[in-house]
């Protein structure tokens, strides 16, 4: 009777096991890099988690994505975001970040040395200030991680052009062993063009939500990505992407992934291949 009731009780751990599991959209090794482009509508915002255990948010889509950014993470299991990155004072890229820092435990902060006169921008400082967080300067030659096989590092902005903030977006190369990411912000071909990192890339954010001023046909030849991801608004009022970027890809042949068709994409690195997996949840808009 007791074997009996032990084989039950196991049957149903087993069970309960398989059932897991089956839960479980996909799964990782511990020493992975897992870059999440999340779907924010309009906007950008890309959580990542690092091999070595830490994380980093790059931009926090507008100011109604708060909530549903800081669950995201909770629920891929982190209470804390130690590299926060601020790609330029946009509202579609920082339009959140005031609420996150307010919210949420952050570590060190990442900023272009360019003002915003915006009640948002003043609004992200203040919050910074009351937390006692002092801003890095993001520009080009500053490392924000170097570890092992793992490097991020901010390749742009070589210079401060005060008339455009897209062209002060904080540029990422983020290398983890033979495999490559490379994050723009909204940098057009301007802030771009004079990188002079080399910017062959195995996966490219696309500038500016997939704009033609930023995904020229000589860009795209140079970053020649495999995978490229375009965070823009399902029928947004700018017509992201523009045709031409989607040519001047399909051109070199990258599988282009779009947050408004395909919802939250999230890239895997093992440090020498990639899986991506599309349809994971969009980030949830606050009533
Ligand atoms: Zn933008």
């Amino acid at each position: 009777m007791f074997m009996k009731k032990l084989l039950t009780i196991l049957l149903a751990v087993l069970y309960a096991a398989v059932l897991c599991s089956a839960c479980t959209i996909y799964v990782t090794d511990d020493n992975d890099l897992i870059v999440h482009f999340l779907d924010v509508g309009q906007g950008d915002s890309i959580f990542a988690e690092l091999p070595n255990g830490e994380t980093m948010l790059i931009d926090a889509g507008e100011n109604y994505h708060g909530e549903g950014i800081i669950n995201y993470i909770e629920q891929a299991g982190y209470q804390r975001i130690d590299y926060l990155v601020a790609t330029h004072p946009h509202a579609d890229h920082i339009g959140s970040m005031p609420y996150i820092v307010r919210n949420f435990d952050i570590g060190r902060v990442f900023m272009p040395k360019v003002t915003a006169n915006t009640s948002l921008y003043e609004s992200l400082l203040k919050s910074l200030k009351s937390k006692k967080i002092t801003v890095k300067n993001g520009k080009a030659g500053v490392t924000i991680v170097q570890d092992g096989d793992l490097s991020v590092d901010i390749i742009a902005p070589s210079e401060i052009v005060e008339d455009n903030l897209n062209n002060c977006s904080i540029v990422i190369k983020l290398t983890y062993g033979s495999t490559s990411f490379l994050l723009t912000g909204d940098a057009e071909k301007e802030e771009l063009s004079a990188i002079k990192t080399d910017l062959k890339s195995d996966v490219l954010k696309a500038g500016h939500h997939g704009s033609k001023t930023s995904s020229t046909q000589t860009l795209v030849q140079a970053i020649d990505p495999d995978i490229t991801v375009i965070s823009c608004g399902k029928n947004n009022d700018y017509g992201h992407p523009h045709k031409e970027t989607l040519k001047a890809l399909k051109a070199v042949g990258s599988t282009v992934y779009r947050t408004d068709k395909d919802k939250t994409v999230v890239i895997t690195s093992d440090g020498s291949s990639l899986t991506v997996s599309t349809g994971m949840p969009s980030i949830k808009r606050a009533v």
